[in-house]
């Protein structure tokens, strides 16, 4: 995924992510402000959410251009929750455009996006198999086998990083997650911001021009939680 955006706080509409804010994924979509690989994406788009109805979480992918699905605004304005994921995709060269490759993966309570790209070799030895084989799908597919192995969601991400930074130098590890009750995030390569006000917003790039968006410097994880956020070196 190209552009991801995540909330935790007090309930809101996927539309508060999406399509409300004059610089939301929709915008991002066709003309992203600080991307810095590929231009537009347009090779699918993807949200999670949860409901109280529900263990696990709700989601929602597709691999059209999110401008395409006409469908999209108006189930955005009334799907609210206090933990939302959303995210829009430009596929890496070589990788598959399919549902199964577009974010939020997801497994038991965990939702995850992934910003980047690496060389599958790098992470196909922390997973026995994957949804897809696009990288983001295996990275995903590592941090799940630590979600089943019991370790809190930020340690998950910040070793499958290690790891695969480690094996491939020149990857791009901005990984996004969120379990309903916190979000942790990676910046390894590529842009983060956080923005911080009856809850947390973390997005690939600012959703507004408002005051109070902050750059979350390289090499760093995000842990957001009801308690605060936190912000330490990988
Ligand atoms: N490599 C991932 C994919 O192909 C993510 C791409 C991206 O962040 N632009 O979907």
């Amino acid at each position: 995924m190209c552009r991801h955006a995540a909330w935790l706080g007090a309930p809101r509409t996927l539309a508060s992510l999406i399509h409300e804010p004059e610089y939301g994924l929709l915008q991002q979509s066709y003309a992203p402000r600080l991307q810095r690989y590929g231009t537009i994406n347009a090779d699918g788009f993807g949200m999670g959410w949860y409901d109280a109805t529900r263990a696990e979480p709700v989601r929602y992918r597709r691999t059209v251009p999110i401008w395409t699905d006409a469908n999209l605004p108006a189930l955005a304005q009334v799907i609210r929750s206090g933990c939302l994921l959303a995210a829009v995709r430009s596929a890496t060269v070589g990788m598959p455009i399919e549902e199964t490759a577009t974010a939020p993966f997801t497994d038991g309570r965990w939702l995850l996006s992934h910003n980047g790209r690496v060389e599958r070799e790098a992470v196909r030895e922390l997973a026995d198999d994957a949804e897809s084989s696009c990288d983001s799908a295996w990275l995903a597919a590592a941090v799940f086998v630590r979600r089943r192995a019991g370790h809190p969601l930020g340690d998950a991400l910040a070793e499958v990083v290690a790891h695969a930074g480690a094996k491939d130098p020149g990857a791009r590890l901005n990984l996004l997650a969120c379990d309903g009750a916190s979000i942790a995030a990676t910046v390894w390569g590529d842009t983060l911001h956080l923005h911080l006000g009856d809850g947390v917003l973390v997005a690939s790039e600012p959703l507004d021009d408002r005051s109070g968006w902050q750059a979350v410097p390289d090499r760093n994880l995000v842990l957001a939680s009801p308690d605060g956020v936190r912000v330490q070196p990988l």
